[in-house]
């Protein structure tokens, strides 16, 4: 099974796509190219979408890169990756083909520069990080993957039944006095929804993506598997149907949130009744989006530190290294017992 690439139309060079020019540059005759140059010269993968994928067969993992033969592994989620010999892109097409053909793709704004210096930001006054993650060579290894999406649109039609209470209190010379009125509130709501993403690999955290949203979706392309070069990318493999069931969830919660912060004046407000009718709009998409990663091992655990590719937000959940803790205010602790030994002998000798 063979992988595809998209090489320098001048001089068969490995091709990148730079965040910066949105455009594909050849780091070797530094020549660069448009999606229409590459479309030109390498086809449209139109019928990307419209082919059945083809079962791989027993060798299932096992690809030739297109540059040297090298043997490629790789998981049966991943799409597009390097060759480790010689670099070159391995864009699986037969994996992006009809179910798992993404309709849409937000191109990397961020390049890998950008991704470190958010990263050393972010352990900036973490005193004690593992130094797993201040090794050089560790932080080279941040990777930009193409993490798959759906994206949802829905309406929810929202009623809410709400106990709510007013309390004041006053005071006379002889008693201090509280009364607290009851009040049931009705509301009905319809709030519409747009472009929920819902992160479709389950070897991504969730509340690590839940936390790097916002995307701007107006930067939205056609996905062309060129995009994919100089990255990894990654095909979703879980049940769709599930899916929806997180972004209605994040609908319900959303409506019902918003219906109650427009409810003012009152002390406490509980809903006691609610009721939410859901409508999933046909406009749902697959779609990758742009994710700068760290993932580091320590302690048996996987740490990561994502930054989203498009606008820069980053979040992580890098632990504090306990030995280091400790070292450090035993350190201080013994300091400030020779210290105190020093003044006493000191006061001693007074
Ligand atoms: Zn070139
Ligand atoms: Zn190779």
């Amino acid at each position: 099974m063979n992988v595809s690439d998209y090489k320098c139309i001048s001089c068969s060079a490995n091709l990148r796509f730079n965040p910066q020019t949105q455009k594909w540059v050849c780091d070797y005759c530094g020549a660069s190219y448009t999606k229409k140059d590459l479309e030109k010269a390498y086809g449209t993968d139109d019928n990307l979408k419209n082919e059945n994928e083809i079962k791989l067969d027993a060798n299932y993992g096992c690809y030739n890169c297109p540059n040297c033969g090298a043997e490629i592994i790789m998981d049966d989620t991943t799409t597009a990756t390097f060759c480790v010999y010689c670099g070159s892109n391995a864009i699986v097409k037969n994996k992006l083909k009809g179910e798992f053909n993404p309709s849409k793709i937000i191109p990397f704004k961020t390049t890998k520069d950008d991704a470190i210096a958010a990263f050393k930001q972010y352990k900036k006054g973490k005193l004690f990080i593992p130094n797993e993650f201040t090794n050089p060579q560790n932080i080279e290894k941040i990777s930009g993957i193409y993490i798959p999406f759906f994206i949802y649109d829905c309406d929810v039609e929202s009623d809410l039944h709400i106990k709510a209470t007013r309390t004041t209190h006053w005071s006379d010379f002889s008693y201090n006095y509280t009364k607290t009125d009851y009040y049931n509130l009705h509301r009905n709501a319809s709030t519409h929804f747009e472009n929920i993403p819902v992160d479709g690999a389950t070897k991504f955290p969730d509340d690590i993506m839940n936390s790097i949203e916002p995307f701007n979706y107006k930067d939205l392309q056609d996905f062309s598997p060129s995009y994919l070069s100089g990255f990894l990318s990654e095909r979703y493999n879980v049940d769709i149907n599930e899916l929806f069931e997180i972004a209605k969830k994040r609908a319900i919660k959303t409506s019902e949130d918003e219906i109650i912060s427009t409810i003012t004046s009152y002390g406490t407000k509980t809903i006691t009744n609610k009721n939410h009718n859901v409508k999933k709009n046909d406009t749902s998409e697959y779609v990758l989006l742009p994710v700068w990663m760290l993932n580091v091992k320590f302690n048996d655990n996987i740490y990561t530190f994502a930054m989203n590719g498009q606008t820069g937000k980053f979040v992580g959940n890098v632990p504090i290294d306990k030995k280091k803790f400790w070292k450090y205010w035993i350190g201080i602790f013994s300091g400030s017992l020779i210290i105190t030994s020093l003044l006493v002998i000191l006061f001693n000798l007074l």
